[in-house]
């Protein structure tokens, strides 16, 4: 692969689970820092594509739907429906979201699996396993409970321990129960269609460890987070086992083969090759070549996802790809740790969690805000904790108080001075060494940003994209311009023409992060069509008239988040 930077970028996010709605700790793990890399990337005029879908398959569903008396489809259409408007509602701005019960994905899923088993890739056994007599059906993933043979854990699933983890097969569990019934469940043959992992051992740990994939460079593995290196280099190391691909179910994408009836693609197996689907759909939509995308080696492909999926991601997909070949690799999996609430794991079953459609009926103004919070506190490297006392001072000490009052006393000032029109600019031997320190890093800015998002550092980028806010506000308040208007105006113009720069290079560097804010202040400021290269010391022309704004941020009184 060339080191040159790629043609095309092909983004993925980690496709939610149609089971329940959006909630914060799915936004900060695989949706907004997306968002951010993506903001970013279409602002530099890269070619990128993001898409993401619901992934409507798997135990999990057929289970409620068996336990609510309705049906799967029902569930997956209520969810469908509920998670985009979320997504939306906090300005996730995916290319396109797709979902995997389409026929026209049950159609690139069998595909895949048919040239997956022409090229001798899985291993079909005839085996026992747990069988509930009551319920008549087959037990695996969530359908079956017990012990977790590695921490102790109590309510262990068939396909994982949520507690320590591990994934597992059913018969790894001690004590197995079915938890459609309770029941003790008994052994009985069937056909399953088996990855064997242990296969690909070796080229994995090659593109994992080195970053090498068939002896040429693929990716710098220093680029990857330590914690997602650290828990591909534990898979491998332990042993990769061969696992289940197939599933005795009724709802999925059918295995494409003769007698296989009541079998599906294991929920693992299809949901990834839905991003495949759905940027085919895109594609075809706007008579693009899909495999554009996915196959021409000057596309790069990254995988934005939470850390409980890292092996699938990292490992499982990797060798779907490259045995059926054809595909581009992953260059990077920047997987997010776990964001938890108020001292306590996030959890759907037990409902401890902030849904993202509630906590809009509350602050329907609050996208930015909850995006800005949600960056600042992002779990990059190592869980972090949202707590609403500290979402109120966020807002109200650096959203409200910087970056809202920065804009609106320059807006304020402006008008008053000027009628609104920006002044002109100084010339260069009537700058102070202050205003050059202010030039100066509004020149650095767009690149130093810039930077940090592509390495994934989100963080650190919103927090240096706010410092050219909290600057100009410090440079404003330092400078005084209220006290010299009467006394000396080319002062005052100076001072002006330069907060307006800042203004103006907000509307930019902010867009990442704060779109609907940056959105206000570009049109402000005329800059409706700005771009990350338009980021200039220079970028608002003397003589704009400058459009007042409502207030940016209202600020949060204790009773509105207690
Ligand atoms: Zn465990």
């Amino acid at each position: 692969m060339s080191k040159s930077a790629p043609k095309r970028r092909m983004i993925t996010s980690a496709l939610p689970y149609a089971n329940g709605p959006i909630h914060l700790g799915h936004i900060a793990g695989a949706y907004l820092p997306a968002d951010i890399h993506v903001r970013h990337l279409r602002s530099t005029g890269e070619d990128v594509l993001w898409i993401c879908g619901s992934d409507e398959h798997g135990a999990a569903i057929t289970l409620r739907a068996k336990k609510e008396g309705t049906t799967p489809r029902e569930i997956v259409d209520l969810y469908h429906e509920e998670m985009q408007k979320a997504f939306t509602g906090l300005d996730i701005s995916f290319d396109h979201y797709s979902r995997t019960s389409s026929p026209k994905h049950h159609q690139v899923a069998q595909e895949f699996f048919r040239t997956l088993m022409e090229k001798g890739g899985f291993e079909v056994k005839t085996e026992e396993q747990f069988f509930d007599e009551e319920a008549q059906q087959f037990l695996a993933d969530r359908y079956i409970q017990g012990t977790c043979p590695s921490c102790g854990h109590d309510g262990a699933y068939g396909d994982q321990c949520e507690k320590c983890g591990k994934t597992l097969s059913p018969t790894e569990l001690v004590n197995p129960k079915s938890t459609l019934s309770g029941s003790t469940p008994v052994l009985k043959p069937t056909t399953l269609w088996y990855l064997p992992m242990g296969r690909h051992e070796a080229w994995l740990r090659e593109y994992i460890v080195e970053g090498k994939l068939d002896g040429q460079p693929h990716h710098d593995p220093k680029t990857w987070k330590a914690h997602v290196l650290g828990q591909c280099r534990s898979w491998i190391e332990g042993g990769l086992e061969s696992r289940a691909m197939t599933r005795d179910l009724d709802w999925g994408v059918p295995v494409p083969v003769e007698g296989a009836e009541g079998k599906v693609l294991y929920v693992w197996l299809d949901a990834p090759i839905g991003y495949i689907t759905a940027t085919m759909e895109w594609c075809e939509a706007r008579g693009q070549d899909w495999k554009d995308w996915w196959q021409d080696p000057n596309a790069e492909l990254l995988h934005f996802i939470g850390k409980d999926n890292i092996v699938f991601h990292c490992i499982i997909f990797p060798i779907l790809l490259k045995e059926h070949g054809g595909y581009n690799l992953p260059t990077n999996v920047p997987a997010n740790e776990f964001m938890n609430l108020e001292g306590d794991k996030i959890s759907t079953s037990r409902n401890w969690a902030v849904w993202v459609t509630e906590y809009l009926e509350d602050f329907p103004e609050g996208s930015d805000a909850m995006r800005y919070v949600l960056t600042a506190i992002m779990p990059e490297q190592k869980d972090s904790e949202f707590t609403w006392s500290d979402f109120r001072d966020k807002v109200n000490n650096e959203l409200a108080d910087v970056l809202g009052n920065f804009v609106n006393r320059v807006l304020v000032l402006t008008k008053k001075y000027y009628g609104g029109e920006v002044p002109a600019a100084p010339a260069p031997e009537h700058l102070t060494d202050t205003d050059r320190a202010l030039l100066d890093a509004l020149a650095a800015a767009p690149d130093k940003i810039g930077g940090l998002i592509q390495r994934h550092r989100y963080k650190e980028a919103q927090l240096e994209a706010m410092n050219v806010a909290r600057l100009g506000n410090k440079y404003l308040t330092e400078q005084e311009p209220w006290k010299l208007q009467k006394t000396d105006p080319e002062r005052t113009a100076t001072i002006m023409h330069l907060t307006c720069q800042v203004v103006g290079n907000c509307a930019v560097l902010l867009e990442p992060f704060l779109p609907q804010t940056a959105a206000k202040l570009a049109a402000a400021c005329g800059l409706a069509d700005a771009r990350w290269a338009d980021a200039q010391p220079d970028m608002v022309q003397p003589g704009t008239t400058l459009e007042e704004l409502p207030i940016l941020f209202a600020k949060i009184d204790d009773d509105t988040v207690a």
